[in-house]
């Protein structure tokens, strides 16, 4: 496992190491920690290609709908 740091807070200094973890720290904006101000050390586009990467390994590439169906809806 890398343990580089991809993301920093600069309130409350914690790191964040996942890939999949710093793309969802690009939708949120902020630390879920303490709302203070995030640095990313890595491009967003690294992080989008490192994250789809392990959801291949892992397998999480295929959509649920795929394997169960289309769902019918919520009315049966
Ligand atoms: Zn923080």
């Amino acid at each position: 496992m890398d343990r580089t740091p991809r993301v920093s807070c600069g309130g409350c200094s914690f790191r964040w190491f996942s890939a999949t973890s710093s793309h969802g720290l690009r939708i949120v904006g902020s630390c879920p920690r303490c709302g203070g101000d995030l640095e990313f050390l890595v491009a967003a586009s690294q992080d989008a290609d490192d994250a789809a990467q392990r959801d291949r390994e892992l397998g999480y590439d295929v959509a649920p709908a795929t394997v169960l169906g289309v769902p019918l809806g919520w009315d049966r």
